[in-house]
C-alpha cells in the first residue's frame, strides 16, 4: 500500500543539509508528509557525500536499513556520492531515481504524485557530468527545522585542492543572486527564525553582479530583527581584513570562525595544493585573535595524506597545540577517484593513520575543555534551542560554545543573557542572568 510519508536524511556538510530543508519544503507543497528519518515511510530521500569512502559506503548501508522495515518505500538518492557514482548506484538494489547536483534542487518534480509511487526495476536517472557555472536563484523557501537556519549562498569550488573531490562533485565557483539570498534573509526573520548561517563550499569566492561576501554581510548586518548572522566553514585565502574588520565591528556577527587548516606542514601543503603556506595561516589566524574578543575558532585536519612524514605530522600537532582552536575536526585521508592525490606515493600505513588521528582527537578533547574553561565567568548570550532533556535547556552563545542550563522555563528560540559558571569537554554550565541584571547584559544580545 502506498502512502504519502516522506522521510529525508543528509550525509556531510551544512551546505547538503540547507539543500535537504529545501527539499523537504518541496515535498510538503507536493502533498507529501514528512517523517522522521528511520520510521517507517513510503519515500526515502538521501541527500549524499563523497568526500570520504565511509560517507558512500554509510549511504548503501541507509538504504538497506530503510528498505528493511519499509520494503515498499521509494528510494531517491541525490548530493554528491549520486554525481560521482551515478554508474555504481545504477546497479545498487532498491533505488528508484538518481539526482545529480545539477538537478538535485529540482527532485521533488521528477517524482510521481504519492499515490502512484511504485518501486521500479532500474531507476530513473537525472544526471548530467557538467554543472552549470551560472549564479542561481533557488526554488523554494526553506524550512529549517532547528533553531539556526542555514542559507545557501554559493556553491562548488574551482581551488582544486588535490584530495577533494568537490570540484568534481559539485562543479565550479558560483553564487546565489544576491537579492533573491536576501530575499529570503528576509523571510527567514520573517518567520521567526533569530540565527542565519551562512553556507556554501568556498563562502568567501561568493561573488554576484561585482558584489562580495562582504557586500552581503554589510546587507544582512542592517536587517531588523535579525539577531545573529553566522559564517560556516571559510577557506583561509579568502578570510580578508575587510571580512575580520566586519567581524569585529558587528554585533550580529558572531564571532566565529571555522578556517580548514588540514596540514601544518609546506611540503604537504605544496602535494595538496592549497594555496598558502603555514606562516600566512598562522599570521591569519593571529590577526583574528587579536581583532576579534573571544573568537570561537575550529578547524579541520586530515591525517595520512600521501608522503606525510613522521616530521611533517608534527609539525602539524605543533600547530595544532599553539594556536588557541576552540575544536577540531580530524579526518584520516580517503583517496577518492579522480583526484590528483589518488596517484600519489607512499601513502601512509593504516595502523600510522589509526595512530596520528588518535593524537589529534585527544588533542581536540583537550582544546574544547580548554576553550569551555576560558568561557567561566563570562556572561554572554544564548539562543535556545527545542531540544530538552532532564530538566535541562541547550543553546549556543555567538563564539558557538555549546551550553545547557537547567530550568523549567520554556526557552525556545529566545535568545536570553546567561553567565558560564562551569565547564566539561561537552558543555558549558550557565545560568540565566536574573532579571535585574538584565540592563547590563543588554549589550551581548
Ligand atoms: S577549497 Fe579545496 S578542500 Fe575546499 S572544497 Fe575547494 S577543493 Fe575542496
Amino acid at each position: 500500500m502506498t502512502g504519502n510519508r516522506a522521510s529525508l536524511h543528509t550525509l556531510g556538510c551544512r551546505l547538503n543539509q540547507a539543500e535537504t530543508a529545501i527539499l523537504g519544503e518541496g515535498l510538503r507543497q507536493k502533498g507529501f508528509q514528512l517523517v522522521e528519518f528511520g520510521q517507517p515511510t513510503d519515500l526515502l530521500i538521501l541527500n549524499t557525500c563523497s568526500v570520504t569512502e565511509d560517507a558512500e559506503r554509510t549511504s548503501r548501508y541507509l538504504i538497506r536499513k530503510t528498505l528493511k522495515h519499509s520494503p515498499h518505500a521509494f528510494v531517491a538518492v541525490t548530493g554528491c556520492y549520486a554525481q560521482t557514482g551515478v554508474e555504481g548506484l545504477k546497479h545498487h538494489a532498491g533505488i528508484d531515481l538518481i539526482v545529480g547536483n545539477q538537478f538535485k534542487l529540482d527532485l521533488p518534480t521528477y517524482l510521481p504524485p504519492a499515490q502512484e509511487l511504485k518501486k521500479r526495476s532500474s531507476p530513473e536517472v537525472q544526471h548530467t557530468r557538467t554543472i552549470s557555472r551560472e549564479d542561481f536563484d533557488l526554488p523554494h523557501l526553506a524550512e529549517p527545522d532547528s533553531t539556526r537556519a542555514l542559507l545557501k549562498i554559493q556553491d562548488g569550488c574551482s581551488a582544486m585542492c588535490s584530495f577533494c573531490i568537490i570540484p568534481f562533485a559539485r562543479g565550479h565557483e558560483r553564487s546565489r543572486k544576491f537579492d533573491d539570498a536576501l530575499r529570503e534573509a528576509q523571510s527567514l526573520v520573517a518567520r521567526g527564525y533569530r540565527e542565519i548561517v551562512l553556507t556554501g563550499v568556498n563562502l568567501g569566492q561568493y561573488l554576484h553582479n561585482g558584489r562580495d561576501f562582504c557586500a552581503l554581510l554589510r546587507q544582512l548586518d542592517q536587517m531588523t530583527d535579525l539577531a545573529r548572522i553566522r559564517i560556516s566553514s571559510i577557506e583561509p585565502t579568502t578570510v580578508s581584513a575587510e571580512l575580520l574588520e566586519l567581524l569585529a565591528g558587528s554585533a550580529k556577527l558572531c564571532p566565529y570562525l571555522h578556517v580548514p587548516l588540514q596540514s601544518g606542514d609546506d611540503q604537504v601543503f605544496l602535494a595538496m595544493n592549497r594555496r598558502h603556506t603555514v606562516k600566512a595561516y598562522v599570521a591569519l589566524i593571529e590577526q583574528a585573535l587579536a581583532k576579534i574578543p573571544n573568537l570561537g575558532l575550529g578547524t579541520d585536519l586530515m591525517v595520512g595524506f600521501p608522503g606525510e612524514t613522521e616530521t611533517a605530522f608534527r609539525n602539524t600537532l605543533a600547530v595544532a597545540t599553539d594556536l588557541p582552536f576552540s575544536y577540531l575536526h580530524v579526518f584520516p585521508y580517503s583517496p577518492r577517484p579522480g583526484t590528483a592525490a589518488m596517484r600519489m606515493r607512499p601513502t601512509v600505513p593504516p595502523t600510522t593513520v589509526k595512530k596520528r588521528t588518535n593524537l589529534l582527537h585527544n588533542l581536540g578533547h583537550a582544546k574544547r575543555l580548554a576553550f569551555h574553561n576560558k568561557q567561566i565567568g563570562i556572561t554572554v548570550s544564548a539562543l535556545f534551542e527545542a531540544r530538552t532533556q532532564d530538566g535541562y535547556r541547550f543553546g549556543t552563545t555567538p563564539n558557538f560554545t555549546r551550553v545547557v542550563v537547567s530550568t523549567s522555563d520554556e526557552l525556545q528560540n529566545q535568545i536570553k543573557p546567561i553567565t558560564i559558571t562551569a565547564a566539561t569537554e561537552r558543555w558549558a554550565l550557565g545560568q540565566i542572568v536574573p532579571n535585574q541584571s538584565m540592563k547590563t547584559s543588554l549589550a551581548l544580545l
